[in-house]
């Protein structure tokens, strides 16, 4: 797919974005498409550069360090979308803005220690995913809203827990909904993430909890409706992936 192409694919994006966005009162403005560019060559990502987009999204350490080293790093911002394992958390720190798969007080923990480590780096903002769905196949804090019992207790306890550490800066949640073929099927997921979004701004005040990492090519409408600030989309920008 060339540049002329991505456009065109972009600005329909965008403003199927908006369009979403004032449905719920909301500014398109407020949401951030980021690109997901996992299995895609860099010759085919460098295509992006000229379309407006600013944020890639990978999910995995060696095939984002491959496409850094022959992009650049530079001008854009990179999020890290898939899990993580501890013993890479040096890795990411070097190449990553922002970290969306923060889901143990053991994986925080870790990378506060490597940011501790690199002061030039800075801060990392980081996200924590919720597995709102509680699909034992996914990832993240299981938990299916704020009031979920014991669940909420112990999760609020490490949210508390990580919002203490000082080289890390949680900023929001991010989920992954589940496959359906009516996107209409997972709204409740995402309006669940949302919730607890809400709840954290209550509860945990001192930190800031915008962002809603939520919506993929087939459901971000709905994602964006419900309050969805990033996006992360791969096949509706960059074609199947093989
Ligand atoms: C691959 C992936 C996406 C993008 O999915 P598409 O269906 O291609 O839009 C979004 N989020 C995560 C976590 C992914 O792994």
């Amino acid at each position: 797919m060339n540049s002329e192409e991505l456009l065109v694919r972009l600005t329909a994006i965008r403003d199927r974005v908006t369009v979403a966005a004032e449905k719920s009162g909301r500014n398109g403005e407020e949401v951030t498409v980021i690109a997901v560019t996992k299995t895609h060559p860099a010759t085919t990502v460098a295509h992006l550069y000229g379309t407006g987009v600013t944020d890639l999204g990978e999910n995995r350490i060696q095939e984002a360090s491959t496409k850094i080293d022959e992009l650049g790093h530079d001008p854009w911002r990179w999020h890290l979308i898939g899990s993580l394992q501890s013993n890479k958390a040096a890795q990411a720190v070097r190449m990553f803005d922002v970290v969306h798969s923060v889901d143990t007080l053991k994986l925080a923990r870790r990378l506060d220690r490597v940011l501790a480590d690199d002061p030039e780096r800075g801060p990392m903002r980081i996200l924590l995913q919720v597995n709102v769905a509680d699909e034992a196949s996914k990832s993240g804090f299981d938990l299916r809203g704020p009031g979920d019992g014991e669940r909420w207790e112990r999760f609020l306890g490490v949210v508390r827990e990580i919002a203490a550490l000082p080289n890390l800066v949680p900023c929001g949640l991010m989920t992954v909904a589940p496959l359906v073929d009516d996107p209409e099927q997972v709204r409740p997921c995402f309006r669940a993430l949302a919730r607890i979004r809400d709840a954290l701004r209550e509860h945990v005040p001192d930190r800031d909890w915008r962002e809603l990492s939520m919506g993929m090519s087939n459901d971000f409408e709905i994602a964006v409706e419900e309050g969805a600030t990033l996006v992360r989309i791969g096949r509706a920008i960059l074609g199947a992936r093989s």
